[in-house]
């Protein structure tokens, strides 16, 4: 396993001052102190390393937001700057594998994109996605003028990311576990994180989205399939063993049917992309309808059409209001490519999780979210990040 860059002070008092500054920069020293509890001594024996290391620089003085207090003034009374991530310190790629393509990113270390792009990946075996990786990776390498340290990879499907095993991912029909941490560090070699695709969309939103200002949402994205990713109390919920947010698999489905995990009734049946086609294939007659058509259909007033999205609507009503019950998030983000398409089944959402919420949990706020693939591939680049903070 190839190793991350390390932060210069890898204690819990560095990792949250630096994490004050990535999340909360131009920030003065005495709120990084106020927000993570800790001395003014503590803060400048941490930032003083940061800024040796070039990690954080002081904010040009038209960027200070944050009022100067007494206690930000150096000793000959110049004012010290508030800080900033150095954000052109080193960068990182970030891929999105999807069913026929990936989808690849190059940020910088305050997760803005520099560069994208996108291949068809022909084939989904996995070396077919290894070797297209390498060479989006070597195309987007020799482009970049930043150093990259790392690269991250998110996939649909059951993800040991400690170990950077995909352990099986039905959508692209990986059945045995794939160590691709091991082939693609490798084959690029550079540290390689490997997540399940919406724990990395969920990375990007807790440190530089939604979690900036909120210690606890839910992602639910829509789409090929249902996923959700949980950020509860300030802290990602990975689960005992990684799978934590599989709503996708909660057995709330009508009519119990098979399942891409092998089991029965998961809300993936009638509420995935495919299945939503494949039931108005069935029911109109049409074999060999596209996705787009059945949408078309369905805002033309087509009945079996509009059924089987309102299907989809009550049943991803229903997981939503599960997430809302057991764990209890401030905030709902919903997001994927069905929001595209959201007026399809918005009504019926509204109404299924109004249905089944308990009590206060109602004024739950339920937001939508259009993230392109290439922000579920901007995630993997900041999982990096995150990896890194954890060093
Ligand atoms: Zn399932």
């Amino acid at each position: 396993m190839l190793e991350l860059p390390e932060l210069p002070v890898p204690t819990p008092a560095g990792i949250s001052v630096f994490r004050e500054i990535l999340q909360h920069g131009p920030i003065a020293r005495a709120q990084i102190a106020r927000n993570a509890g800790l001395s003014q001594p503590a803060v400048t024996k941490a930032t003083n390393a940061l800024m040796a290391e070039h990690f954080v620089t002081e904010a040009p003085e038209e960027a200070s937001t944050s009022p100067i207090t007494s206690s930000d003034r150096g000793s000959i009374g110049r004012p010290m700057q508030p800080l900033v991530v150095n954000s052109r310190k080193f960068g990182m790629m970030g891929v999105k594998v999807i069913s026929d393509r990936l989808y690849a990113v190059v940020v910088d270390l305050l997760g803005n994109v520099l560069s994208k792009e996108s291949v068809a990946v022909e084939g989904k075996s996995p070396q077919k996605v290894i070797d297209s990786t390498a060479e989006i990776f070597d195309e987007l390498y020799s482009a970049t003028s930043l150093p990259l340290v790392g690269i991250g990879i998110g996939i649909s499907g059951d993800i040991d990311g400690k170990r950077g095993v995909v352990r099986r991912s039905p959508i692209l029909g990986w059945n045995d576990p794939v160590n691709l941490r091991e082939l693609l560090e490798e084959r690029c070699g550079l540290p390689v994180s490997v997540r399940n695709d919406v724990g990395a969309l969920t990375v990007a939103e807790e440190i530089f989205g939604v979690g900036t200002k909120s210690r606890s949402f839910a992602i639910v994205t829509i789409g090929a399939g249902i996923g959700c990713g949980l950020y509860i109390n300030g802290n990602l919920v990975h689960g005992a063993y990684d799978v934590a947010g599989e709503i996708g698999h909660l057995p709330l489905a009508p009519g119990n049917l098979l399942c891409t995990c092998g089991k029965r009734g998961c809300v993936e049946t009638v509420a995935s992309f495919s299945s939503i086609l494949k039931s108005i294939r069935k029911n109109s007659g049409m074999p060999t309808l596209s996705f787009d058509d059945a949408v078309t259909m369905a805002k033309a007033g087509d009945p079996q059409a509009r059924a089987a999205f309102a299907l989809a609507g009550e049943t991803i009503g229903k997981a939503v209001a599960s997430v809302v019950n057991l764990v209890g998030p401030e905030q709902i983000i919903i997001s994927g490519e069905g929001v595209e398409n959201y007026d399809l089944f918005a009504h019926q959402v509204r109404e299924s999780f109004a249905g089944h919420v308990f009590g206060a949990a109602q004024d739950t706020k339920i937001s939508l979210r259009s993230h392109t693939f290439y922000d579920w591939a901007r995630g993997a680049a900041v999982s990096v990040i995150l990896d890194i903070l954890r060093v």
